[in-house]
C-alpha cells in the first residue's frame, strides 16, 4: 500500500463556513498508461460533504470532501468548491506500478519559465494529436474543454513589416478538470502558452506551461490546420483560469485575417474575420456562440493611428511607438473583432443625438466621405426607430478600406467597406452609386441589430444574420430615400433568386456546416436573398405590424446573446398565433421553389346582380426545362397564397399546406376579367394559361408595379420551364411598350438579355435586334442622352433619379442586345469627352456611355482606358474605366485588354470589375472564358486562395453539351483546390446545361414568331 503525494493546493477554511453552500468536488486521476478518470459529484442542496471514488487497475482513489475541512483546495466563483486531486491508494496486492507522476503533481504547482518543457518549439506538422487530447469533432466545433469569458489582446503591429506579434489572454471557465484546452489558431507561430489558474482570495495565481500541437479540424477540406491543442503536465482544476499565448504571425495575403495594404507608398493594416479568419490573427475560440467582451491594446510605430471596435481609452507614447488602449467591447463573437491601422484620416458628421459617427479613410481621402456620413446618420435613425432599440455599441466608425475581398463588414463600432462603395464625390456621384452606397450602408447598419446584438449561434443559421440584413436594407433605404425604389428592387431580386433555388445543385438556406469551407459557402444568394424572401413571405402572411412587434421582442429578449432560429420562431408564433416555425421550415430546410397552380372559375348570376368567383389552388415544385433535380411529389410547402381579382381592392387569401388543394373565393358585380395569383410577392411561382396571361397583360394599367414585374418574371419562368412557347414573348412584351416604370423596364430588359443569350438562332438575330429596338424605342425618347438630341455632352440633360436609374437598362439593352448604331455612336462621343476629362460628363451618362463605347473599340482605346483608370479622380471613375476594359466585342482586342488585368496596375480585388463586365455579355463571354483558361495559373497567382473562387463562373459561358464537357474537363479538378469553388462550378455547369435544353427546345419557335406576318395581297 502506498499513499500519494499530498495535494499542494493549500486552502483556508471557507469564510463563514457554517453557512449552507453548494458543494462540488472534482477528483481527477491520470494513471500511468494515460487512462484518465474523473469524478465530479456535486450537491446543490446545501449539503456540506460529498464523497468521490475512482478505481482503475488496482488503484483506488477515495476521498470525502467536507466544507469545513481546511484542506479543501480553493473557492472559485461564488459558491463552488473544487478539489482537483485528493489521494490515491493502492488496494490490490497486484499493484505493480504507480499512478503517473504528472497527474499526481499538485494541481496548483507553479511551473517555472525554466521548466525544461517551457517555450518548446511548436509542432506544426498538423497531424499530431496531443497526448490524450480530446479528438476533433465531426460537427466542426471545438471540443468543449473550455468556455471563453473575456479576451485581453495585445498586438504589436507595424504595417511596413511582413509579420506582427501578439499576446492573447483569455479568461475561461473549465467545466471539469482537464489537461487539455483546445482552441483555434491558423498560421500562428506560438512562442509560449500557459494557463494561470484563477486566483482565489486564498491563493496566489500559478502559472502552468503548456505544450502546443496544431491539427486539422475533422471537417476541414484540404487538411487546413486550424486547431491548437494546449497540453498541460497535470490537469487544470475545474473553474476559472486564464489562458495566455504569445505568438507571431505573417500578415495575410488573401485579404482576410489581419492583412496589410499599400496605397500611395504608405502601408496600412486592416482586418476581415468573417466567418473563420479571426484565428489567423489571434488564438481564439472562433465560434459565434461565444460572445464575450474584448479589451484591445495595439502598439504601432509612432505617428500612425489604431482604431478598434470600441472607443480609445488612452494613448501612451514611447520613444518609437504609440500604444492605443481601448475600452472593453460589449459581448461580441470573434468574427466581429476589427482593427484599422495606419496614417488614417478621420471626419465626423454633426448629429444632434449619439452616437457620434466618423468616417476613417486612408490619407487625404476624407473629403469623399460626406455622402457616406449623411447616409449612415439618416439610416441609423431609421433603423433605431424600426427596431425600437437604441444603437447597441457606443461609438460608430465607418472605414473605407482600399483593398477588401467582401463589399463590407458589419464589425460593431468599426464597420469596414470597400472604399469605392463609401467614398463618393458629392458633386459628381451618380444616382446609381448613391443608391448602392445607401443599400450597403443600410445592410451593415441592420447587422448591428441582426447579427451583432443577436447573433446566429452557428453558421447553419447564418440567414438569421444575413437574411435579416438583406431584408432590412431595402426597408431602411425605402424609408430614408423613397426615390431609390429599394423595396421594389428587392422584390425583383426575390424573383431572380428562384432561378438559383430551382437548380438541382442548389443548397438549402439551413444546412449542416462542419468546416470553414462550408461556412464560407453559406455566404451566397440563397442565404441572403432567399432568406430575405422567406422573411417577406412570413411578414405578408402574419401582417407587417405583427411581424415588427415579434422582431422587436426577439431583439429585446435575446440582446447580446447568440441564438438558434428557435428564438425567432418562438416570438413569431406567439405574436401571430400561427405555426410560423413549421411554415418557414418548408422554405429554409430544403432547396426548391413552389409553383402554385390556379384554376379560376366564375358563376355569373345576372338575376341577383352579383357573380361568385373562385380559384382552385394547388402546388408542385417549379423546375426548369432539362433540370436534373428530381420532381419530388412528397416535397410540399406551406404556401400562404393571396390573389387579387379585377376591380377588387382587397385580397382573397388561403394557405396551401401539406400538398392539399385550397380555394379562394369572392363575389363581384360580374365575373372578373382577370385574377393575379401573387400580388403580395410571396415566395412562389405561378403559371397562368396563355389566355389568362394575355388578360393580365392587357389589363396592365390596373396592376401595381410589383404585380406587373411578377407577371413578366413568371411568364419568362414558364418559358424556361418549357411550359410556354417563347413565341409568347413576341405577343406579351409589346403590350408593355408604354410602361415606363423603371422596375418594369428592368424586368423587360432582363428577359430580352436572357432570351438573347439562350434562344436566338443566328438566322433570327437581325429580327430579334429589331424586336428589341422596337421595345426600347419610346423609352429611349424619354431618357435619351440629352434633351436636344444633338448628342453633345454640353447639352446633356441633368436626369432625375428615375431616368438615371433606368438609362442603363434602356440604352444598355439597345447597345448590347440590339446593336443600335445610333446609341453606340452617341456613347462614343460621350466617352471621348469623358476620357479627356471625367468631370465634363454627367456621371449618370458616363456610366452607360463609357462601357458601351468599348464595343467597337480598337487597341488604341485600351491605352486610353488604362490611362483613365490610372488618373481617375474618383473611385467611381476608376471602376468605370475597368469595366469598360471588359467591354470589347472583337475577341482579339478583348484579349489584349484582359492582359492588363495581370499587371500590377489592377489590384486583386478589382479583377472582378473587368471579368464581371466581360462575362456578363453574350459577345464577350466565350472569348473571356477561353482567356481565363489560357491564363489560369497567372490568375491563381494574382488571386490567392478563395479570391479565385469566382473564376469558375466562366463555365456558364457554355450552352451545348460539347462545351459543357470541355468546361468539366478543365474546371472540375481545379475547383477542388479553391475554397467554395466546387459549388459555384456545379451551379455554373448546371445553368449551362439548362441553357442547352432551352435552346434546343425553344429557339425554333422564337425564330418562327419573329418572322414578319405575311402581307395579304390587295385585290
Ligand atoms: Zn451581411
Amino acid at each position: 500500500m502506498w499513499a500519494t503525494v499530498a495535494n499542494a493546493t493549500v486552502a483556508q477554511p471557507l469564510q463563514n463556513a457554517s453557512a449552507p453552500v453548494d458543494l462540488k468536488v472534482g477528483l481527477n486521476v491520470v494513471f500511468e498508461d494515460d487512462v484518465e478518470r474523473t469524478c465530479t459529484p456535486s450537491y446543490t442542496d446545501g449539503r456540506r460533504s460529498c464523497a468521490c471514488q475512482v478505481s482503475e487497475r488496482g488503484f483506488h482513489v477515495d476521498r470525502t470532501a467536507t466544507v469545513d475541512q481546511p484542506w479543501l483546495p480553493m473557492l472559485t466563483g461564488s459558491r463552488l468548491l473544487t478539489i482537483s486531486l485528493l489521494a490515491a491508494v493502492c488496494v490490490s496486492p497486484a499493484c505493480s506500478s504507480t499512478p503517473r507522476r504528472p497527474a499526481l503533481a499538485s494541481s496548483g504547482a507553479a511551473s517555472t519559465p525554466d521548466d525544461s518543457r517551457s517555450g518548446r518549439a511548436i509542432n506544426a506538422d498538423g497531424n499530431q494529436v496531443a497526448d490524450g487530447a480530446p479528438s476533433t469533432r465531426d460537427d466542426g466545433r471545438l471540443p468543449r474543454t473550455a468556455t471563453p469569458l473575456r479576451y485581453d489582446l495585445s498586438l504589436s503591429i507595424d504595417p511596413t513589416q511582413s509579420t506582427f506579434r501578439g499576446t492573447a489572454r483569455i479568461d475561461v471557465t473549465l467545466a471539469e478538470p482537464t489537461r487539455h484546452v483546445v482552441l483555434h489558431g491558423r498560421g500562428l507561430a506560438i512562442k509560449e502558452a500557459f494557463a494561470t489558474v484563477a486566483a482565489s482570495p486564498a491563493l496566489a495565481a500559478s502559472k502552468r506551461l503548456a505544450t502546443v500541437t496544431q491539427r486539422a479540424t475533422a471537417g476541414a477540406r484540404g487538411g487546413a490546420i486550424e486547431e491548437l491543442v494546449l497540453a498541460f503536465e497535470s490537469p487544470l482544476p475545474a473553474g476559472s483560469a486564464t489562458i495566455e499565448l504569445a505568438y507571431a504571425a505573417p500578415f495575410d495575403d488573401e485579404l482576410s485575417g489581419l492583412y496589410r495594404v499599400k496605397e500611395n507608398a504608405t502601408w496600412y493594416a486592416f482586418t476581415h474575420f468573417e466567418p473563420t479568419d479571426a484565428r489567423r490573427a489571434f488564438p481564439c475560440f472562433d465560434e459565434p456562440e461565444f460572445k464575450v467582451p474584448f479589451t484591445m491594446h495595439v502598439t504601432v510605430p509612432k505617428g500612425i493611428r489604431a482604431f478598434a471596435n470600441s472607443a480609445e481609452q488612452r494613448r501612451v507614447d514611447d520613444a518609437q511607438t504609440t500604444s492605443f488602449h481601448f475600452e472593453p467591447t460589449k459581448p461580441i463573437p470573434t468574427y466581429l473583432v476589427a482593427l484599422a491601422i495606419g496614417d488614417l484620416d478621420v471626419k465626423e458628421v454633426h448629429r444632434a443625438a449619439p452616437p457620434a459617427i466618423r468616417i476613417v479613410t486612408t490619407k487625404g481621402r476624407s473629403e469623399f466621405g460626406s455622402l457616406a456620413l449623411e447616409a449612415t446618420s439618416g439610416l441609423l435613425d431609421t433603423l433605431t426607430e424600426w427596431t425600437d432599440f437604441p444603437y447597441p455599441f457606443g461609438k460608430l466608425d465607418i472605414v473605407a478600406v482600399p483593398e477588401f475581398a467582401a463589399g463590407a463588414m458589419e464589425n460593431p463600432g468599426l464597420i469596414t467597406f470597400r472604399d469605392d462603395l463609401l467614398l463618393l464625390d458629392p458633386r459628381r456621384a451618380s444616382f446609381s452609386a448613391r443608391r448602392s452606397q445607401a443599400l450597403v450602408i443600410a445592410h451593415e447598419l441592420a447587422h448591428q441589430w441582426f447579427g451583432n446584438l443577436v447573433t446566429a449561434a452557428w453558421w447553419n443559421d447564418l440567414w438569421l444574420n444575413e437574411g435579416f440584413a438583406a431584408w432590412m436594407e431595402s426597408r431602411a433605404v425605402d424609408r430614408w430615400k423613397p426615390a431609390f425604389g429599394a423595396r421594389l428592387d428587392a422584390a425583383a431580386a426575390h424573383l431572380r433568386v428562384m432561378n438559383v433555388d430551382g437548380l438541382g445543385s442548389a443548397r438549402a438556406v439551413r444546412q449542416p456546416v462542419v468546416s470553414s469551407s462550408d461556412a464560407g459557402e453559406a455566404f451566397d444568394a440563397i442565404t441572403y436573398t432567399k432568406g430575405a424572401a422567406t422573411l417577406t413571405t412570413i411578414e405578408q402572411w402574419i401582417g407587417e405590424k405583427t411581424f415588427q412587434d415579434a422582431i422587436r421582442s426577439y431583439l429585446r429578449t435575446n440582446a447580446f446573446r447568440s441564438v438558434h432560429a428557435d428564438a425567432l420562431f418562438r416570438e413569431l408564433d406567439k405574436a401571430s398565433g400561427k405555426n410560423v416555425r413549421e411554415m418557414a421550415a418548408t422554405y429554409l430546410d430544403s432547396p426548391g421553389v413552389p409553383e402554385v397552380s390556379t384554376n379560376a372559375l366564375c358563376n355569373n348570376k345576372r338575376v341577383t346582380g352579383s357573380s361568385r368567383w373562385h380559384v382552385e389552388l394547388g402546388q408542385q415544385m417549379w423546375l426548369p426545362l432539362g433540370s436534373n433535380a428530381k420532381l419530388d411529389p412528397s416535397k410540399t410547402w406551406t404556401v400562404p397564397v393571396c390573389v387579387r381579382a379585377a376591380g377588387q381592392a382587397s385580397l382573397q387569401c388561403a394557405e396551401l399546406a401539406q400538398g392539399a388543394p385550397a380555394i379562394v373565393a369572392g363575389t363581384a358585380p360580374s365575373c372578373p376579367a382577370w385574377v393575379h395569383p401573387n400580388p403580395t410577392g410571396s415566395y412562389y411561382r405561378f403559371t397562368p394559361s396563355d389566355d389568362e396571361l394575355m388578360h393580365l397583360a392587357r389589363a396592365r394599367k390596373q396592376l401595381s408595379v410589383p404585380e406587373r414585374v411578377s407577371l413578366l418574371s413568371n411568364m419568362w419562368a414558364s418559358v424556361r420551364a418549357g411550359k410556354r412557347s417563347p413565341a409568347m414573348l413576341v405577343r406579351v412584351l409589346p403590350l408593355f411598350d408604354d410602361d415606363n416604370e423603371r422596375h418594369v423596364v428592368a424586368e423587360i430588359a432582363s428577359i430580352l438579355r436572357d432570351a438573347s443569350d439562350t434562344l436566338v438562332e443566328p438566322q433570327a438575330r437581325p429580327a430579334f435586334r429589331a424586336f428589341v429596338a422596337e421595345r426600347m424605342k419610346s423609352r429611349k425618347k424619354a431618357i435619351d442622352w440629352d434633351a436636344s438630341g444633338s448628342g453633345s455632352p454640353s447639352t446633356a440633360r441633368t436626369p432625375d433619379e428615375q431616368s438615371a436609374l433606368m438609362r442603363p437598362d434602356v440604352l444598355g439593352t439597345l447597345g448590347d442586345v440590339a446593336d443600335d448604331p445610333e446609341v453606340l455612336k452617341q456613347a462614343e462621343i460621350f466617352a471621348r469627352e469623358w476620357l479627356a476629362d471625367p468631370a465634363r460628363v454627367d456621371s449618370n451618362l458616363a456610366l452607360v456611355a463609357v462601357p458601351l463605347a468599348s464595343r467597337r473599340g480598337e487597341s488604341a482605346h485600351i491605352a486610353a482606358l488604362a490611362a483613365a483608370a490610372r488618373t481617375a479622380p474618383t473611385r467611381e471613375d476608376r471602376i468605370l474605366a475597368l469595366r469598360a476594359m471588359g467591354g470589347f466585342d472583337s475577341p482579339a482586342v478583348l484579349e489584349q485588354s484582359l492582359a492588363y488585368l495581370l499587371s500590377d496596375a489592377v489590384r486583386p480585388h478589382e479583377v472582378r470589375h473587368v471579368l464581371g463586365a466581360a462575362l456578363s455579355r453574350r459577345a464577350s463571354r466565350a472569348p473571356t472564358e477561353r482567356w481565363i483558361r489560357a491564363h489560369w495559373d497567372e490568375l491563381r497567382t494574382k488571386l490567392p486562395g478563395s479570391l479565385s473562387g469566382s473564376l469558375v463562373a466562366g463555365a456558364q459561358a457554355a450552352c451545348s453539351s460539347e462545351e459543357i464537357r470541355e468546361m468539366n474537363a478543365f474546371y472540375t479538378e481545379r475547383a477542388q483546390h479553391i475554397e467554395g469553388a466546387a459549388r459555384r462550378l456545379a451551379e455554373a455547369l448546371e445553368s449551362a446545361s439548362l441553357c442547352a435544353s432551352l435552346r434546343s427546345h425553344g429557339a425554333a419557335a422564337l425564330t418562327e414568331a419573329l418572322k414578319p406576318a405575311p402581307t395579304i395581297p390587295r385585290r
